[in-house]
């Protein structure tokens, strides 16, 4: 989760941790509560479950030395205003965790409004980089046009002048309704900015657990027509909330231990200093859900980041790939195993 760096952006960050944890709750035990009368997607452990969540344990202790604990705090940071629990490994598999699995395999990606060459560019790359690092089928929706958006739900902010979409009406009004039967997640993708209500000024997206729904904007996320590498943060940015939201729509929760994708920010600065990559416990939690082994998730977000030009993500890839014993895709030379990601 993101927020802006204010005193509203703070009570909008507040409520939304509280709606994301009370969302996750409210999830858990709707499904504990109906799993015999509607199909969910949190399916019991199969014994493969149980054997790769000890497979996962092993490949932690590989993993970890190559990655940073988390920094310490500092002023107006996620972790200075907000309590967060953690969440380890076990703990996850203890949650019996929403999965991409079973009858809801599919994430949809819904477009929203019009976008510039180069964002809708960046929008296809983030849905085909989604479907690596879940392991999950990904399916883009047909365009929908802003004018499904009633002038109720839209505003010009007060101040600023920009024009803002209801964050809350997309979520409930229009994915909802919409929400195809197999759907893991269904997340619209818009360059219009958001808002999630009265009193708040902004939000960089939102997301409801238990009717899997989301809606991510990239407005705020650079300009990505100025040159190759303004692209390159843009879609860097754009790539880091799409994963990071979604990841707690598979029941994760922030990172309190690594510097880590799931990591809670509170501002910019501090979400551009986060890694697109997992740490080990959330890494573990990812392959578990979805089934797949890290070396090969590994060695698809490697391929997707090298393609992309995003050349610090695709070597952490590569020395992640080397530290579990496995090889690089390519023909490039493997980087020393001890090695160490500059951020
Ligand atoms: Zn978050
Ligand atoms: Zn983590």
């Amino acid at each position: 989760m993101e927020s802006q760096n204010s005193t509203v952006s703070q009570r909008l960050s507040r409520r939304r941790t509280v709606r994301i944890l009370l969302l996750a709750g409210i999830a858990l035990v709707f499904i504990a509560s109906v799993r015999c009368f509607i199909v969910s997607s949190s399916l019991a452990a199969t014994p493969d479950d149980l054997a790769r969540a000890k497979r996962l344990k092993t490949a932690i202790k590989k993993l970890e030395p190559i990655h940073e604990t988390i920094r310490k705090t500092k002023r107006g940071d996620w972790l200075e205003t907000h309590y967060e629990p953690g969440q380890t490994f076990q703990r996850y598999l203890n949650s019996k965790p929403v999965r991409p699995i079973g009858v809801r395999n599919v994430i949809y990606i819904q477009p929203l409004g019009e976008f510039t060459k180069p964002e809708r560019k960046a929008v296809l790359l983030s849905a085909e980089f989604m479907g690596l690092y879940f392991n999950t089928k990904v399916v883009i929706r047909k365009d929908l046009p802003l004018k499904v958006i009633p002038a109720a739900a839209r505003r010009v902010h007060p101040k600023w002048k920009v024009k803002q979409i209801l964050s809350t009406y997309v979520l409930d009004k229009m994915l909802y309704p919409r929400l195809p039967k197999d759907a893991a997640a269904y997340i619209a993708f818009t360059a219009s900015d958001l808002w999630p209500g009265q009193g708040w000024n902004f939000v960089f997206g939102q997301a409801s657990l238990r009717k899997r729904v989301g809606v991510w904007s990239v407005h705020r996320n650079g300009e990505p027509d100025k040159s190759p590498a303004d692209f390159r943060l843009f879609l860097l940015r754009t790539l880091k909330t799409a994963t990071h939201e979604t990841g707690h729509m598979f029941t994760m929760l922030h990172c309190t231990a690594y510097e880590c994708n799931m990591c809670g920010s509170n501002h910019r600065q501090e979400s551009d200093s986060r890694p697109i990559a997992l740490g080990p416990q959330c890494l573990a939690k990812v392959c578990w859900a979805t089934r797949i082994d890290p070396i090969k998730r590994f060695e698809k977000l490697y391929l997707f980041c090298v393609k992309t030009g995003l050349k610090p993500e695709a070597r952490f890839y590569a020395i992640s790939i080397v530290t579990l014993g496995g090889k690089l895709p390519t023909t490039q030379p493997a980087p020393k195993a001890s090695a160490r990601i500059n951020r």
